[in-house]
């Protein structure tokens, strides 16, 4: 699924860019109008990519590289807003279908369960950490 995937980003891609064997780079050393502006270096990438291949050079994978760059700084700057990404877009993603009066909805988040209190969710049978 689509968000479970976002989520997996979310969490690999903040450790990436703060741990000490990562970028080492809090979230908060960015004001939110400098995580736009790397966003938006990443927007000119891709348009450049673009103009690259529309002259006959380029390739598709370097299109891909920076269409990946853009998601990546989608998400680090929803993580530094707070936000979660695949929310936001679920919601503004509606908002636009039931502005432009169209069926087409994405569903919203389904929160999961919380986690078994006996196993924490590891699912272990007794004696081996789990139920018992
Ligand atoms: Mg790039």
């Amino acid at each position: 699924m689509v968000s479970d995937k976002l989520d997996e980003l979310r969490a690999v891609n903040v450790a990436r860019c703060t741990s000490v064997d990562g970028f080492c780079f809090a979230l908060h050393d960015h004001s939110l109008l400098e995580w736009s502006a790397c966003l938006a270096g990443e927007a000119g990438e891709l348009c450049n990519a673009a103009k690259k291949m529309n002259y006959g050079r380029g390739s598709t994978k370097d299109l891909s590289d920076e269409l990946a760059d853009v998601v990546i700084y989608c998400d680090l700057m929803a993580a530094a807003m707070g936000v979660d990404l695949w929310s936001i877009v679920v919601e503004k993603f509606n908002a636009t279908s039931e502005k432009r009066g169209v069926p087409y909805r994405l569903a919203t988040r389904t929160p999961s369960p919380p986690p078994c209190p006996k196993c924490g969710g590891s699912g272990k049978a007794p004696g081996e950490g789990g139920h018992g």
